[in-house]
C-alpha cells in the first residue's frame, strides 16, 4: 500500500506539472486499485501538482459501487456515501469523481486511472465537434498508446450521474470491441486514461495531449486526413507494435 501510495503521488504530480497544461488548481484526479476491495483516490479539492499523503483517500469499493444502483441518493446522500466509504480515519473526503474511478477500476480493466482537464483535449471536446474527431485515427502512435478505439461520453453532471453513464458506455464498449478502452473522453469536461500501471496512464495522457494538439492543428489548416480503418486495424495488430507497446508501458523504471 505504501508503494502504491508513493506511485500515485508521483503520477499525480507528473499530471499536475504546470507546463504540461493538463490540470491546474484542484482539477483532475487519480486512483489505483489495491486489490483488496479498496482503492486509493485523490481527495476532494486537493491539487495534483503538489499532492502528498494527506491528499489521498483509501476507499472501500463495495459501498461506492452500491451507490451507483441506488436511485434515491441526493447530493447529501452522496456526501454520506463518500464519508462512510473511507477505509481509514481521514479528515478529507474522497473526490466526487470517486464513483467514476470505481467504475473504471472495476469494469474498465484498469489498475490505474488518471483524469485531467487537458487544455488541448478540451479544445476539441468543448468544440461543436465534441469527441467525434477522436473516433478516427490520424497517426500510428496514438493507436499504439491510446488504443484502436476510444470511448466517448456526452456532458453529464460530475459525480454519481457521470459515473453511471461511464459505466453504461464502458459496458457498451466492451460488448462492441471485446475489451475495455484505454481512453474515455468526457465531452465539455476532459479525458480519462485507464492503464495497467501508472506509467501507462501518464503515457496515454501525454500521447492524447499530442494527438489533440495535432487534431486542432489539422482542423485549423483544413480537415484531418483520417487513416483508413484497415490501416488503423493493421497498426493495432502488428506484432512489432505490440512489442513496442509493451516496452512503452514498462518504461525505464
Ligand atoms: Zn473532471
Amino acid at each position: 500500500m505504501k508503494e502504491s501510495l508513493e506511485r500515485l503521488i508521483s503520477l499525480s504530480r507528473q499530471i499536475g506539472l504546470e507546463d504540461r497544461r493538463l490540470a491546474i488548481l484542484g482539477e483532475g484526479n487519480t486512483s489505483c486499485d489495491l486489490g483488496d476491495g479498496t482503492f486509493l483516490v485523490k481527495s476532494s479539492g486537493c491539487s495534483l501538482s503538489d499532492l502528498d499523503e494527506s491528499g489521498v483517500s483509501r476507499v472501500k469499493m463495495a459501498p461506492i459501487l452500491a451507490a451507483l444502483d441506488d436511485q434515491t441518493l441526493d447530493d447529501s446522500g452522496v456526501r454520506t456515501v463518500l464519508e462512510y466509504s473511507r477505509a481509514d480515519a481521514s479528515p478529507k473526503l474522497p473526490s466526487v469523481e470517486t464513483f467514476m474511478h470505481a467504475v473504471c477500476l472495476s469494469e474498465g480493466g484498469a489498475k490505474w486511472v488518471g483524469h485531467c482537464h487537458a487544455e488541448s483535449v478540451m479544445s476539441v471536446l468543448c468544440s461543436e465537434h465534441g469527441a467525434k474527431p477522436f473516433l478516427g485515427h490520424i497517426f500510428p502512435d496514438a493507436i499504439v498508446v491510446c488504443g484502436r478505439h476510444v470511448a466517448a461520453v456526452p456532458y453529464i453532471d460530475p459525480g454519481l450521474e457521470l459515473a453511471r453513464e461511464v459505466r453504461r458506455v464502458l459496458r457498451e464498449f466492451c460488448a462492441a470491441h471485446g475489451s475495455a478502452p484505454k481512453v474515455i473522453l468526457l465531452e465539455n469536461h476532459g479525458p480519462v486514461a485507464l492503464g495497467a500501471s501508472e506509467k501507462e496512464v501518464l503515457n496515454i495522457l501525454l500521447m492524447l495531449d499530442k494527438w489533440a494538439r495535432i487534431l486542432a492543428g489539422t482542423l485549423a489548416v483544413g480537415t484531418p486526413k483520417f487513416l483508413p480503418s484497415a490501416v488503423s486495424e493493421r497498426i493495432d495488430q502488428r506484432p512489432d507494435e505490440d512489442y513496442r507497446r509493451a516496452q512503452i508501458v514498462k518504461g525505464p523504471g
